[in-house]
């Protein structure tokens, strides 16, 4: 026994007790519902199946009594807005997404199934069994709060999903950073972090750049000096790239695919690098910025450009961030349960609020693994507890 089960029962610790009863006893409903959501396909790149989802997911959040907003998108799925309650107070805003990265037809390779303590398929950790917890979270505040104004809820609340995450999200950005501006704070319900489902107070920026060569071509044999090679010019392009990583910094430059040339006896004229950048700090993106545009040919025979930027901030532990990780850990303490906090090298949506100095906290969803592979799934014990914390973090800041 630890000292803290040993204290008499605080008050707050047995209305988390009483929450913690309220989701485990509907714990195969909140199943259910992320199995509805995992069955309806939805890949970024297709939109009218994405357009199916949004409808699905709009019509179950209407039903709570939220009033539904589709923002339309010409290449994309519509991003779905819900807003609960009035102007009493500065909404909180519940962020994630319905695109997956599978194709249509997943699901016969990869279906959704219960197997022991996982439910299993394409999406669900990442993540569809974080938009149900949202819905579960949200009922069950309303049925406990039953408050006449801000839609049931003890204060207004904006949920956003968005179409085009797993894509970049460049069409729903905007959105995503005018409506973050306007909230207190932003929990964000991307998959949690490890086997114990830390959520995440730090995420790296992403940058993505091409740098493309040019040389001459000439025959290998017949005119072997007339030509100026391309890909011995990007390799020694690499090699310097390579010397911008600052493990420190926690600043990396990843080469991620080379091609270039034609044929084995030409001397190649072309060639190119895609590079994958991330940066840890805000105050690291300039220079790396600029030492990847100030390139310039070792061989002056050669032309580079170089095209691309950073376009994820970093989501760094501000104190708002830490004080969000705080707020849920305490939550978390009242059911004996050690919440933990990591930071990744992935982006979300939640770099976009970050960067922005609105408190985020990410990481709230899902706990599982397999993200984005054939052994995706989720830890159906998992699920109450998670209600419970997004409930009350919904509540409390
Ligand atoms: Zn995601």
């Amino acid at each position: 026994m630890n000292s803290s089960s040993r204290k008499a029962p605080t008050h707050s610790s047995v209305e988390a007790q009483r929450r913690l009863a309220y989701f485990d006893e509907r714990r195969d409903e909140i199943v259910s519902t992320i199995r509805e959501l995992v069955e309806i396909e939805s890949p970024s790149d297709n939109k009218a199946a994405v357009d199916r989802i949004a409808e699905a997911v709009a019509h179950k959040f209407s039903g709570l009594g939220g009033e539904v907003r589709f923002h339309r998108a010409q290449d994309f799925g519509s991003h779905l807005q819900v807003n609960f309650g009035g102007k009493s107070a500065k909404p909180v805003l519940l962020l994630g997404h319905y695109d997956t990265v599978y194709p249509l037809g997943t699901l016969a390779t990869m279906p959704s199934r219960v197997v022991n303590n996982k439910l299993t398929g394409p999406g669900v950790l990442d993540m569809k069994s974080g938009i149900a917890l949202m819905l579960h979270a949200l009922a069950g505040l309303q049925e406990w709060d039953g408050k006449e104004q801000d839609g049931g809820l003890p204060r207004p609340v904006t949920v956003l999903l968005v179409s085009d995450e797993e894509v970049g999200s460049n069409s729903s950005r905007a959105i995503t950073e005018s409506l973050a501006k306007r909230a207190s704070a932003v929990l964000v319900l991307e998959p949690s972090y490890g086997p114990h489902g830390a959520v995440k107070t730090a995420r790296k920026g992403v940058g993505e750049y091409l740098l493309r060569v040019t040389g001459k071509a000439s025959h290998a044999g017949l005119d072997f000096q007339k030509g100026v090679n391309a890909i011995l010019e990007l390799a020694r392009q690499i090699e310097k790239i390579s010397t911008f990583t600052d493990l420190k910094k926690g600043l990396t430059v990843n080469v991620g695919t080379v091609n270039g040339g034609s044929r084995t006896n030409v001397v190649p004229a072309e060639a190119a690098a895609q590079i994958d950048v991330r940066i840890a700090r805000m105050k690291d993106k300039a220079g790396i910025d600029k030492k990847m545009r100030g390139l310039r040919p070792f061989n002056r025979k050669c032309k580079i450009e170089i095209t691309g930027g950073i376009n994820r901030p970093p989501m760094e532990r501000t104190s708002g961030v830490a004080a969000l990780y705080a707020q849920a850990a305490a939550i978390a303490r009242e059911l004996g349960w050690k919440l933990e906090e990591a930071a990744v090298g992935g982006g979300s949506d939640g770099n976009f609020t970050a960067g922005l100095g609105i408190p985020t906290l990410d990481g709230l969803g899902g706990v599982g693994d397999g993200a984005h592979a054939a052994h995706e799934h989720i830890l159906i014990s998992e699920l109450p507890r998670r209600a419970v914390l997004i409930a009350g973090l919904i509540e409390a800041v």
